[in-house]
């Protein structure tokens, strides 16, 4: 019998989606990513949970309402890691007409579902606080609502969740090969150590990888896709809304500029050269070749569709193995057994367990853990009892934790993807976090 019923390569978000999917559905599932989870493109992404606005001028409504679709269930299952936003789109004379915007905003809100979201709205700049930020020729601005996310949490959670369910999910362990028989037969460098694990049907999920783990790690054709480019730039910040401003560039493309860890504001700008066949929703390909163990190669698309892309990957394998039925749009990822709309509450309640944390540091922990900032913090009744602290924010107790339940391994790994800490920590006391993560015995 194989070890595994499922092996999937890559642990960013569709890799470890699908593991997520499979575990919860009753496969044997192990997940191997040579790195950190979700080191890759996973967390530098725009950290949009959206319908893709810009999609409508391609006519692609049902794409459209299906993506805003997923953004009631991220809100729904991740309360805790998905923000609602107000999104500020200022109209210019020279771009789209200020009509257009309009109706492609009344179009919006209409294939969205989420009642609870506040509407699109036309906003006079000479006297709407957003107009603040903004220089003239801008009169008329439109504002809706979409949601962003913390996208390298979010691929934690699913490992968590995945690894709750059952799956093994490693961290610095390279698939180096995978032999294709009745089952799969994978070498893996697992932190300098070779291993051989067998399975029954294997997933390329690999981002940016996926051609030449094809080509030099299966020893298959590469599937036919495009890459494309994704740019931020980090500036100090550059105004006082909360609003994430969307603006045109001449050749149409939108370029976003979002207020990010409170201190520094980011753009993020898409260049896309979507090669035909690569769907901009992400591909899933599926390979069940007579006497052939299954492959599935799942790679690109959106965060917002995430979830559907593995649900509908895993189900592919579905005539091969019993499985349980579809589950997870309705069950919350770790730490998202509340309400959205009760986000505050949950701070106000983590304040009053644990008194000595200032309001922004219970939105910091609340917004990365959840319901389960107690794994956290754990009985500590003053600072002092979280341990050694690193900058004003981490203590010695959440390393701990993050070593110990969420594959943290070095400093990188908690100050940019755990946390997104690494923006304001002195240099000393990232070093003093080095020492101490060598040191520390989770
Ligand atoms: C250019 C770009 C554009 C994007 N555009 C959007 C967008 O428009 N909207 C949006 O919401 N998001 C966007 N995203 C982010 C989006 O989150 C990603 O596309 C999504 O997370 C897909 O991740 P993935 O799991 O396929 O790849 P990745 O996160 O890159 O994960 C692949 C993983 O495979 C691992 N791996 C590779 N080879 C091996 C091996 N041999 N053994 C073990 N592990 C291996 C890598 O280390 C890596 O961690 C964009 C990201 C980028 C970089």
């Amino acid at each position: 019998m194989a070890d595994y019923d499922l092996a999937i390569i890559g642990g960013g978000l569709n890799g470890i989606s699908v593991a997520r999917d499979a575990a919860g559905r009753g496969l044997r599932v192990i997940l191997l990513e040579q790195g950190d989870l979700g080191s890759a493109a996973s967390s530098a992404s725009p950290r949009l949970i959206h319908g893709d606005l810009a999609m409508l001028e391609r006519w692609a409504f049902l794409r459209v309402r299906a993506a805003l679709a997923e953004r009631d269930i991220w809100l729904r299952i991740a309360p805790h890691l998905v923000r609602p936003m107000r999104f500020a789109l200022p109209a210019h004379s020279e771009e789209r007409p200020p009509w257009l915007l309009r109706s492609g905003l009344w179009l919006y809100d209409r294939l969205g579902s989420a009642r609870n979201l506040p509407g699109s709205a036309t906003v006079d700049v000479t006297h709407h606080p957003i107009g603040n930020a903004l220089k003239r020729p801008f009169g008329t601005a439109f504002e809706y609502s979409d949601c962003v996310v913390d996208d390298s949490r979010l691929v934690i959670a699913n490992a968590l969740d995945a690894a709750e369910r059952g799956a093994v999910i490693r961290t610095g362990a390279r698939c180096v090969r995978a032999d294709r028989l009745a089952t799969w037969r994978l070498v893996v460098i697992d932190r300098g150590r070779r291993q051989v694990i067998t399975a029954r049907a294997l997933a390329n999920a690999t981002g940016a990888w996926t051609a030449s783990v094809a080509e030099i790690v299966l020893s298959m054709p590469p599937p036919r896709a495009g890459a494309f480019q994704i740019s931020h730039i980090i500036v100090g910040r550059l105004f006082d809304t909360d609003n994430i401003y969307v603006f045109q560039n001449v050749d149409r493309r939108l370029v976003f500029a979002s207020p990010y860890i409170r201190t520094v504001s980011g753009a993020n700008m898409g260049v896309s050269s979507r090669t035909r066949g690569t769907a901009s929703d992400g591909a899933i390909t599926f390979d069940a070749r007579r006497g052939k163990a299954p492959l599935l190669t799942i790679f690109g698309g959106d965060i917002t569709t995430s979830r559907l892309r593995a649900e509908r990957a895993v189900s592919k394998l579905a005539p091969f193995y019993p499985m349980s039925p579809r589950w997870t749009a309705n069950t919350p990822l770790p730490g998202g057994d509340f309400e959205w709309a009760r986000f505050e509450a949950e701070v106000d309640r983590t304040r009053e367990r644990w008194r000595f944390l200032s309001e922004a540091e219970a939105q910091r922990l609340v917004g990365a853990y959840g319901t389960r900032v107690a794994a956290v913090l754990g009985e500590a009744k003053e600072r002092s009892d979280l341990g050694p602290a690193f900058g004003p924010e981490l203590s010695g107790a959440e390393v701990r934790y993050l070593m110990a339940k969420e594959w943290a391994r070095f400093p990188d790994d908690i100050l940019w993807r755990r946390t997104k800490l690494g923006m304001t920590m002195p240099p000393a006391d990232r070093e003093a976090l080095g020492a101490f993560m060598a040191n520390a015995h989770v």
